[in-house]
């Protein structure tokens, strides 16, 4: 076991530690409240990355409190650590890759107020998005953070990775969204961040800090979140142009005029290509790429609004511009797009699905280096994803577990985040860095900052007890 607090995987503790620290969180949360049978433990040692690696046992707090207990015995017996919400994530980051204890938040799933007034819900982290949306959405509000999987993933897991996706493009992702964390530290601290307020600027921002740290510094055991009034209008519109180039300049276009989309998404050629010939694709022949773009309001305002989109998406390359007249023509509008995730899993069941951003005003150059970088390697490379924040996700289709596949579809990747760094762009927008991206994140972060990341790292959580093995390149983090 380390004690320098390194990023690295601690030993996964002696069976015999791990049976004593077993036997003493039977005895303070009580025998319901952990789970040691393999068969049930298994349930908690997988993501969406695929990987997997089975816990000693399960601990499944319902209160703040528990929490303290589990953390205080974990570093007693120098016992590994790994917080979950639902395990939808895709980049490995709730696998407890070092074995050790799962803490499962699915009994910290209250929801304790929705305050009106102030805009505000607090919530334990095991609530389900779509559960705190359906809440806050009878109250004529919602909280923005609106992952593809808000039916299944928690709260916990938003802030866990600051997960966001369509609406983010408007309304921003939960580091926008949250005024304050209640949390555990690794070493058994119990702090509160932020405040109940829209502004606050009393002390370092550690609710910040906290979002998107994976789980790594501390245990989030309650959230105050920032509620939106629901807007009372919707327009969906569809542009499809000849080049990708003409839907890049489009959104530039669009995203540097007042009148803020609350979705722009777009596919590429390849994505497009890809569902021809379905019953839910209407698109000529002559469609290189396409927009969905969603704008909200009062009444008064949509039309205006919708007229200012029309204007900037408008182009030389532009096929066609269509709105929804209602939510049926919406739907269908949104089909293709929907229908691309289904078709991706059905040809390449083990794809490398990234999530890059690039500057939006670099979009166009980044699809086209994709193009080359896809023949270079003799890899299928298709594109799609929100437009308005360059987020882009590069999906490269192969079988990674065929040798020679692997290979190239390695070399390939290295080349994408290797381009997306030149362009000015990010590793990761939404799906983090867990397992699957430690290997590339010295290439984006420079070793001064690295090393005070780390050292962060060391003042929350002395032991490195907390989820060891992710986030930071060191280490072989085997599972
Ligand atoms: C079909 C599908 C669609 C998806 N669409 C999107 C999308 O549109 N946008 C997007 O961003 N992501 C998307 N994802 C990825 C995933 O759903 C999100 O990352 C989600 O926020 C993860 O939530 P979870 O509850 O499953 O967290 P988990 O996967 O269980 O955990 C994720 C991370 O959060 C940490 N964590 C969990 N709870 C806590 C806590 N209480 N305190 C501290 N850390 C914690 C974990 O340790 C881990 O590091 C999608 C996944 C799937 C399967």
């Amino acid at each position: 076991m380390t004690t320098t607090g390194s990023a690295d995987p601690p030993m996964s503790g002696s069976p015999q530690t791990t049976d004593a620290l077993v036997d003493e969180l039977i005895d303070r949360l009580g025998p319901d409240a952990v789970l040691t049978d393999p068969a049930d433990c298994w349930t908690y040692g997988y993501d969406n990355s695929r990987r997997q690696q089975l816990p000693a046992a399960v601990a499944m707090p319902g209160e703040h409190d528990a929490v303290v207990t589990i953390v205080q015995a974990c570093n007693r017996h120098s016992v590994p650590l790994t917080v979950r919400g639902r395990g939808t994530g895709t980049a490995g980051a709730a696998v407890p890759a070092a074995g050790g204890i799962a803490l499962s938040t699915e009994r910290l799933d209250r929801i304790h107020a929705i305050d009106e007034r102030n805009r505000v819900a607090v919530v334990q982290p095991g609530v389900c998005n779509g559960d705190l949306q359906r809440a806050a959405g009878e109250l004529g509000f919602f909280w923005p953070p609106d992952p593809t999987s808000s039916d299944y993933c928690s709260i916990g897991g938003n802030l866990g990775c600051n997960s966001a996706g369509p609406r983010a493009v408007k309304y921003g992702t939960p580091r926008e969204n949250t005024l304050g964390l209640r949390a555990v530290a690794g070493d058994g601290t119990s702090l509160r961040t932020g405040c109940y307020t829209t502004k606050g600027v009393v002390g370092y921002d550690f609710t910040r800090l906290l979002i998107g740290s994976e789980g790594t510094l501390a245990i989030i055991t309650e959230a105050t979140l920032l509620l939106t009034p629901l807007p009372p209008c919707l327009a969906t519109m569809r542009v499809t142009y000849r080049e990708m180039s003409d839907a890049a300049a489009a959104v530039s276009a669009i995203m540097a005029q007042p009148s803020t989309p609350r979705a722009l998404e777009f596919m590429d050629e390849a994505s497009i290509s890809l569902i021809r010939g379905m019953e839910q694709c209407d698109l000529a022949d002559d469609v290189g790429a396409m927009l969905i773009i969603e704008f909200d309001g009062l009444e008064a305002t949509v039309a205006e609004g919708v007229e200012a989109i029309r204007t900037a998406a408008s182009n030389g390359g532009m096929v066609e511009f269509r709105q929804a007249r209602d939510a049926v023509e919406s739907a269908s509008l949104w089909a293709a797009r929907k229908a691309l995730s289904p078709a991706l899993r059905t040809i390449a069941p083990k794809k490398i699905n990234e999530d890059v951003v690039v500057p939006v005003s670099r979009m166009a150059e980044f699809i086209d280096k994709l193009k080359r970088l896809g023949a270079r390697h003799d890899v299928r490379i298709v594109n799609f994803g929100h437009a308005g924040n360059g987020n882009i996700h590069v999906n490269l289709l192969g079988d990674p577990d065929d040798p020679g596949e692997q290979e190239r579809m390695s070399a390939c990747l290295a080349d994408v985040f290797d381009v997306v760094l030149r362009l000015g762009g990010t590793l990761s927008g939404e799906h983090g860095v867990g397992f699957e991206k430690r290997a590339y994140v010295g290439l984006e972060i420079e070793p001064g900052t690295l090393a005070l990341m780390q050292k962060v790292k060391e003042q929350f959580d002395p032991a490195g007890i907390l989820n060891p093995g992710k986030l930071f390149p060191q280490g072989d983090g085997s599972i």
